[in-house]
């Protein structure tokens, strides 16, 4: 069976095709710009990509020009949209009552609408991706794979905060958590290479967005990210975790609405906030090393709130088997591996530095140190591959 798997952004849409006999991705792409002008770039494993500008109205013109693409006889890597068996939708936000991927119908689409207010940036267009897939695509599942619902197995006293209880009730204001993808589908292989079905896991997703999340068995019992992906360690540009009250003197200080003051913490804090250089890692490392202290101090605080999370999620588990970095910085950058991992031998973690700095980019590698009671690993996450696993299961 062929399953596409579709990420629809609010002016964007990534897919992917793949083969679900050979677990082959036949090809795959981006359109951009969607509503604004529109430009797809579609790519095919050893051909070259193909790059157009078209106007793409909104997602349903943008699925239509996916579907002519992947039939087209130059192009394409099917003969009629007919070969495709599913569509699998990468869904933030799957709320308290999406516990598990799902088929996704009438019921399920009234469900997210309603939670649109606490998903307020990724809901609308993930709600559009799906309706315009299924107009254009009505004979097949439309199967909705949620980043939160890897943490419905959370107890509560991880995922209610200490505020007044009414508050949950009212608005359902507590830790959803997100990545659950990422997170689930390297826990799983992490198992697998293990052999421990019992597993006690702490996976880094480090990226442009980063979370940390603890699993036993391949469960989740906590995570950093909570109500929404602003909680946790610092990041490109969000804050990650702050004493509350910094919030509201922000606001008093400085006049700011409730609107200013999110954007302040989502878009111009964490790494770009404090090294007032960039979102991005490596540029923040380049100019750490041309003696900008304000990047070298951003850093710190990167590492800093990353131990303390791994620290507290080893108390919370009692132990610690395996240590799993992945995303852009977990997955590529050495050198904020092994900063992480420096003095975390009374946790049972070593690595091997020559083994770490020298993987392969992107590519899996144990970076254990010989005789480290705990495993360290860099695996790149496919979320994607995750998403047409969950869908496939749902279509057979
Ligand atoms: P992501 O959101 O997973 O795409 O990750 C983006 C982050 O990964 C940015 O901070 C990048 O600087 C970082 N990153 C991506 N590729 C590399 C690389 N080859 N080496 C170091 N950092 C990288």
């Amino acid at each position: 069976m062929k399953i596409l798997v579709v990420n629809a952004g609010s002016s964007s849409l990534k897919y992917q095709l793949f083969d679900m006999d050979t677990g082959d991705v036949l090809a795959k792409g981006l359109c951009e710009r969607i509503g604004i002008d529109g430009a797809i770039t579609h790519k095919r494993p050893g051909k070259e990509n193909y790059k157009s500008e078209a106007p793409l109205k909104d997602h349903k013109a943008a699925i239509e020009l996916v579907l002519s693409l992947l039939c087209d006889p130059d192009l394409g890597v099917i003969s009629s949209a007919d070969e495709i068996g599913a569509v699998g939708h990468r869904v933030a936000h799957g709320g308290e009552k999406l516990r598990q991927s799902s088929v996704i119908g009438e019921k399920e689409l009234e469900y997210l609408e309603s939670i649109v207010e606490i998903n307020p940036l990724h809901g609308p267009p993930a709600i559009s991706g799906i309706k315009a897939c299924q107009s254009v695509m009505p004979n097949v599942k439309h199967v909705g794979v949620f980043d939160t619902s890897y943490y419905s197995t959370m107890e509560e006293k991880a995922y209610i905060y200490p505020i007044p209880y009414e508050l949950y009730e009212k608005y359902k204001i507590r830790r959803y958590g997100f990545h659950g993808t990422s997170h689930r589908y390297v826990c799983q292989k992490v198992m697998d290479i293990l052999g421990n079905k019992d597993a006690k896991v702490i996976t880094c997703h480090l990226g442009n967005g980063s979370s940390i999340t603890a699993s036993v068995g391949g469960r989740a019992v906590d995570t950093s990210m909570g109500f929404t992906p602003q909680e946790g360690v610092p990041m490109g540009t969000r804050s990650g975790s702050l004493d509350p009250t910094v919030v509201t003197y922000i606001m008093k200080k400085e006049g700011l609405n409730p609107e200013e003051m999110e954007k302040l913490l989502n878009s111009k804090s964490g790494l770009l906030g404090v090294s007032g250089v960039s979102s991005d890692c490596r540029d923040v490392m380049i100019a750490e090393g041309e003696g900008s202290k304000r990047s070298a101090l951003a850093m710190e605080i990167l590492v800093h709130y990353i131990k303390k999370i791994i620290g507290s999620y080893v108390a919370e588990m009692n132990g610690l088997d395996a240590l799993v970095f992945t995303a852009g910085i977990g997955e590529n950058d050495g050198v904020v591996r092994e900063l992480i991992c420096k003095d975390l031998s009374y946790l049972g973690v070593e690595i091997d530095s020559e083994v770490n700095l020298g993987a392969k980019r992107g590519t899996q590698t144990e970076i254990t140190k010989a005789g480290a009671k705990v495993r360290t690993f860099a695996i790149p996450t496919d979320e994607e591959y995750m998403i047409a696993l969950d869908t496939y299961a749902l279509s057979k």
